[in-house]
């Protein structure tokens, strides 16, 4: 019996682990390891901090969900990876031994990294963020109100788009779900009482997508008066203004801001990522020097943007490349990555995208409309109630094919 390890369990690593699992006694073991207790569905994060759902319901528990699908969870964090002889070393000083490693650890969202973050500025990306965010949108009279991505910095390794931003997705459901629960539920005036202002590191806002997308977001701005600013390289958030590398400032009362991206401590310490720490795959997600390591998700440096929906295409990619070697019949699935996601705009507004422009192909869509929004619902409470567990191909597939046709 071959020992994997799935290291974090996230989209990535419960995804790898739901398509193995049927390998379990038979000719694997799995051991999956993270430093939380539970799985966090981040798309579901701006309804925690703008809509003030609760909490519980973007958390899969994860100790039932792995041992009772006959595999072990361990509760800790790994500081640690001995690649050359397949060991990890844990926080606690348990060492694990592996025939094959999965690092799903996902992208370190680095707050401290931007000047001015703790003591004033605001996320959506976590859990403590997003119920922080909360209790200051409630309370929030009226302001300046500025929301953007911070620059991110990648390796060269592999041949990957070298986004600005990891993913400006959250970026719009911020400036469109507080929007419309400033005006909508606390009737203030976009006049009179507040104004949304936002930048993006990028010469393009939703630099990941074509310009379908990118007219549908626009147009809605528009419409609520929100303004862009492009080319804005955030450098320091202060009590009331927020600055950019270029020497410019802007009033600020309500900083949300996603920050840069950097790989877990573990990795650069252990030296098996790229110069940035995130892990160089080839296309069938295994690592560039070490045969028995696979990687999957926000951590792989081919990840761009860093999207769930691409963690679930690569987790797909890497378990079945160990299933290949394990000697079962499956067909690796294609390095063929799209941008797919549901932007929660408040109320029944929502835009779907997909797009592949990015990556040279041709498709570039999007679907406004309170179909997208019922999708979005469907598919975070599909995950959650299925312990992280994603709809099946067939229904993604079909989704796919629906959203292509509109
Ligand atoms: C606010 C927000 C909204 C989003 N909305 C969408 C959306 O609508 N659609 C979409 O497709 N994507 C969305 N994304 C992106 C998506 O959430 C990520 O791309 C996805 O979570 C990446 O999955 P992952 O498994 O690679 O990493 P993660 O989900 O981050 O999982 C990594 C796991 O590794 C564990 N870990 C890390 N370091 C260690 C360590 N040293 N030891 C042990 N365990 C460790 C962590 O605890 C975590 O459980 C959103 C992201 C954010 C922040």
């Amino acid at each position: 019996m071959k020992k994997v390890i799935i290291l974090g369990a996230g989209f990535a690593g419960l995804h790898v682990f739901y398509k193995l699992r049927h390998l379990i006694g038979k000719k694997i073991d799995i051991t999956v390891i993270d430093a939380r207790s539970h799985s966090l569905l981040k798309p579901s994060l701006p309804e925690v901090a703008f809509e003030g759902d609760a909490i519980s319901h973007s958390l899969v528990e994860l100790k039932h969900t792995i041992e009772s699908r006959n595999a072990t969870f361990i509760q800790d964090e790994v500081i640690n990876i001995d690649a050359k002889n397949n060991m990890l070393k844990l926080k606690s000083g348990a060492n694990e031994s592996y025939d094959y490693l999965f690092v799903t650890l996902g992208a370190v969202k680095d707050y401290d990294a931007v000047k001015g973050f703790k003591e004033y500025g605001y996320s959506v990306c976590d859990d403590t963020q997003a119920q922080r965010l909360w209790q200051r949108v409630k309370t929030f009279e009226g302001g300046k109100i500025v929301t953007g991505a911070a620059k991110s910095t990648w390796g060269t390794r592999v041949d990957a788009p070298p986004l600005l931003a990891p993913c400006e997705g959250p970026i719009g459901e911020i400036m469109f779900m507080l929007d419309y629960y400033l005006t909508e539920d606390k009737h203030l005036s976009r006049e009179k009482d507040y104004k949304v202002d936002v930048f993006t590191p990028g010469e393009i806002f939703f630099e990941d997508v074509g310009d379908t997308p990118r007219e549908v977001v626009g147009k809605y701005m528009q419409k609520r008066k929100i303004d862009l600013h492009n080319n804005k390289v955030l450098q320091e958030i202060g009590k009331d203004f927020i600055a950019f590398e270029d020497g410019t400032k802007m009033e600020c009362d309500l900083a949300i801001i996603i920050p840069p991206y950097s790989a877990p401590q573990v990795l650069k310490d252990s030296n098996i990522g790229d110069e940035k720490g995130f892990i160089p795959t080839d296309k069938q997600m295994r690592h560039l020097d070490f045969d028995n390591i696979f990687a999957a998700g926000d951590i792989t440096a081919l990840a761009q943007p860093k999207l769930g929906h691409v963690a679930i295409i690569q987790g797909a990619i890497a378990a079945a490349t160990l299933m290949k070697e394990l000697g079962e019949d499956v067909e690796i699935p294609p390095h063929d990555l799209e941008v797919f996601c549901i932007m929660n705009m408040g109320g029944h507004d929502a835009t779907m995208i997909v797009s592949d422009v990015l990556y040279g192909g041709k498709t570039d869509k999007a679907l406004y409309s309170p179909i997208s929004k019922m999708m979005k619902w469907g598919f975070d409470s599909y995950l959650y109630y299925n312990k992280g567990h994603m709809p099946p191909d067939f229904a993604l597939e079909m989704t796919d094919k629906l959203v292509k046709m509109v």
